[in-house]
């Protein structure tokens, strides 16, 4: 059972020396019993608290490392099954597959590929993550070639090898220097040489069984060879298979019912029969590991969209630093547009002033990443709000006219906006897509008969 943070506190040694990197043993103990820090942190724990410590408050799945520098992927330390919980905090890495079949110059350009793809949204670069390499022909040598097209790319990416011949991971991971790839899979039959592997490489492995209790097995044998950052194969032959898996895994996991089951999971949609499907559930359904032939634009987007919006912290809504921002290049005449710092808010807002193209100024004020409509229910956007945004951000030195454009949705504060601060407030439309219309025929009317700033 999960220990509280002041059971905690009482086994620490209680010296506030900061060696853990925390400041006293309190907020040690307070990480601890949120899965956030480990026991080994603290040098001054004997060996019985330390194993008492260790296994309850240890994150209940283990942080895998896959990769290495920029483009290393951390999944797993999940606390809960359903995110509104809480949150869910490591998004699961996407790979495209490759086998040692296909063309080099194919294989090279699927790596480019992923290397370079980036879909920007809400202000954040979405990319998929690494390649996954099979060994269908066989023969370690084309597999070896095969592996040196990716790593030729310079893409830095993670790589999963797949194979069943030791040899031919030898001759995969000749190429793979530092990279620490994911080797797929330990099962009943090779695990002994498939530990001595990941063991010599430092490399995470996966473990591959259809049963949990098969899983189960493997876990502790690998265990006891000595490695334990695993991740888990349930070889599901379809979706549904996958679903309740993958469901009972993480509920077995998150409650310590069997603690070898705490580790990641992994999923190759094309074993579901139904691969574009198995993202969208691999993503929502606990998969942190997800192999897939390379995706159609349509479906990359789709994938990277869901993976932003269900790895998103519900409780933190994502925000764009408060300020000034230009749209085009505005001049003193330009209109001012009001809105909150929510980053779905400013980014559609934008995109509509873009195309409106009137340049303009964007006023962001910090409404704690609420929406506009929240922002004025919970009282978080207010008059002086505005007022002091005017001034911390330099406005009046920007134009010289005093009007500012609001959110439709703000409208009940158009009053008091104007008595704080003594500019002209305007109401906008509550929808951002008619904010060029309103530019092009309100503002044009404000100020008074001709073209629109430009
Ligand atoms: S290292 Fe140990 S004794 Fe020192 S502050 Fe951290 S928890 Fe306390």
């Amino acid at each position: 059972m999960a220990l509280k943070a002041l059971d905690i506190y009482k086994l620490l040694p209680k010296k506030n020396c900061k060696e853990c990197g925390d400041p006293t043993c309190l907020t040690f103990a307070m990480k601890l019993a949120g899965g956030k820090a480990d026991v080994d942190l603290c040098p001054y724990l004997d060996d019985a608290a330390k194993a008492l410590l260790g296994a309850s408050t240890r994150p209940p799945i283990r942080l895998i490392r896959i990769g290495f520098g920029e483009r290393l992927v951390k999944v797993g330390e999940e606390n809960v099954l359903y995110r509104h919980e809480k949150t869910f905090y490591h998004p699961p890495g996407i790979l495209f597959s490759v086998d040692d079949t296909m063309p080099v110059e194919e294989i090279a350009a699927v790596t480019r590929r992923v290397r370079d793809e980036t879909l920007t949204r809400v202000g954040s670069d979405l990319r998929f993550n690494g390649i996954a390499i099979e060994n269908r022909s066989g023969s370690p040598e084309v597999f070896g070639r095969a592996v040196a097209a990716v790593e030729g790319e310079q893409a830095h990416l993670p790589p999963v090898l797949i194979a069943k011949d030791p040899a031919a991971f030898a001759a995969g991971l000749v190429h793979c220097g530092t990279y620490r790839p994911l080797l797929h899979a330990a099962t009943a039959e090779n695990f002994n040489g498939m530990c001595a592997l990941a063991k010599k490489h430092g490399c995470p492995l996966v473990i591959q069984s259809e049963t949990i209790e098969g899983l189960v097995r493997l876990a502790k044998e690998c265990a006891q060879e000595g490695v334990q950052d695993l991740v888990l194969d349930p070889k599901p032959a379809s979706l549904g298979d996958f679903l309740i898996r993958s469901t009972e895994i993480r509920q077995l996991a998150i409650t310590r019912t069997i603690p070898e089951l705490g580790y990641p999971v992994y999923l190759d949609t094309a074993s579901t029969g139904q691969p574009d499907a198995a993202i969208a559930l691999g993503i929502t359904k606990y998969a942190s590991v997800i192999v897939t032939r390379p995706l159609t634009p349509g479906s990359a987007k789709a994938a990277l969209t869901l993976r932003q919006n269900i790895y998103t912290d519900p409780q933190k809504p994502i925000q764009m630093t408060p300020g000034l921002y230009r749209v085009g290049s505005p001049d003193k005449n330009a209109p001012v547009l009001m809105t909150v710092n929510f980053s779905l808010t400013f980014f559609t807002l934008q995109g509509y002033l873009e195309s409106s193209r009137i340049p303009c100024f964007m006023l962001i004020v910090d409404t704690e990443g609420l929406s506009v409509l929240t922002a004025v229910a919970a009282g978080k956007l207010s008059e002086m709000l505005v007022r002091d945004s005017i001034k911390k951000f330099g406005v009046e030195n920007e134009v010289t006219h005093r009007k500012m454009i609001i959110p439709g949705y703000a409208s009940p504060l158009s009053g008091r906006i104007e008595d704080a601060t003594g500019w002209k407030v305007l109401v906008g439309p509550r929808d951002a897509a008619e904010i060029g219309d309103y530019l092009h025929e309100e503002w044009k009317k404000e100020q008074g008969a001709g073209s629109p700033p430009e």
